[in-house]
């Protein structure tokens, strides 16, 4: 368990760590059976944060020895042209995972995109396939590297999920809904009661103060106060929300949607941000790739 020695922190990039040991095993040994996995990330424009996130999972790629290329594509690409793009990646037998990187420009239907993925090389768990393949609880399919990373800290922090009352906000298809479908399945560390709370949800901060496990990701800078959270509650912050801050380098700096130096001493477990949630969902999506990989192939990765 990585939980910091004297507060109730969960070490979230210790626990990634852990996944990444696990992954690079199998990385190596695809690997020696002629099967190194590929990625492949498709960026269009040069949104700043796009341009960090891809940086940041290129170099884990190379660091677990996955084979990365990036397509940057010109903002004013059209969707026929990544369309064909992806079409050509589908068909390459060394390409096992396809990511574009969200968000995408206003002129190109995202849904569009994601669906045009096939869904075997949908590592980021987007497809409609992917999506009902998790709803129905089959696990053939590709989970969100996001939610999975929470379902993941949890696990791995020993915190009861079967029968706890569960509270998320946010009802967002990448983090909120996903998230919901993981827990509520009827299945091995999951079996949760789960509330799924929103921006019309009513008495709000009533149903965060019954919740065993909080998950908060809606994009709001430290929405949840100590007072919305029930004493020994875990607390997962998946938000990320740049603030003004006149004191940092480039006078802002980035929060979760958790209040945590006032959440902190109230909770149980609490994932610190940064340094909790953002780095599990790359060392999940480094998980999925060597899924993918090993799917292509008829390789049993627990057998390895
Ligand atoms: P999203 O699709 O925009 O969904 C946001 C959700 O929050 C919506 O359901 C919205 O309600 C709800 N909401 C917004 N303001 C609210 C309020 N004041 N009270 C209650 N609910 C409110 O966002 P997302 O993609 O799920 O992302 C959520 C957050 O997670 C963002 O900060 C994002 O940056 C972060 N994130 C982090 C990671 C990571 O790796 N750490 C990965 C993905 C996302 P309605 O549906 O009613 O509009």
């Amino acid at each position: 368990m990585a939980i910091d020695a004297i507060e109730n922190r969960i070490d979230g990039r210790a626990i990634a760590e852990q996944i990444h040991g696990e992954t690079r095993r199998h990385i190596e040994a695809l690997s020696e059976r002629g099967t190194p996995p590929g990625l492949v990330f498709v960026r269009l424009g040069e949104d700043p944060a796009s341009r960090v996130y891809v940086g940041m999972k290129e170099k884990t790629c190379d660091r677990l020895g996955i084979q990365s290329t990036t397509h940057v594509l010109p903002e004013g690409t059209s969707e026929k042209e990544l369309l064909k793009l992806i079409s050509e990646l589908n068909a390459n037998p060394t390409v096992h995972g396809i990511l574009i990187q969200a968000p995408l420009p206003a002129t190109i239907n995202e849904a569009t995109i994601f669906a045009a993925v096939s869904p075997n090389k949908d590592v980021d768990g987007f497809h409609p396939v992917n999506v009902g393949k998790l709803l129905l609880g089959d696990s053939g399919g590709f989970v969100p590297c996001t939610p999975a990373a929470v379902h993941e800290l949890l696990i791995r922090s020993s915190v009861p999920i079967q029968s706890a009352e569960v509270v998320i906000l946010g009802r967002g298809n990448i983090v909120g809904k996903p998230m919901a479908a993981i827990l509520c399945q009827k299945a091995n560390h999951a079996n949760a009661t789960v509330t799924l709370c929103h921006s019309r949800t009513a008495n709000l901060a009533e149903h965060c103060s019954r919740a065993d496990i909080l998950i908060a990701a809606i994009g709001v800078a430290e929405f949840v106060k100590a007072d919305m959270v029930k004493p020994g509650a875990t607390v997962i912050d998946v938000g990320v929300n740049r603030i003004a801050d006149p004191k940092a380098k480039n006078g802002t700096r980035l929060v979760g949607d958790v209040d945590f130096a006032a959440v902190q001493p109230v909770s149980g477990l609490i994932t610190p941000n940064p340094g909790g949630v953002g780095p599990m969902t790359i060392a999940l999506l480094m998980r999925n790739t060597a899924r993918a990989a090993a799917r292509a192939t008829g390789v049993e990765l627990e057998s390895i």
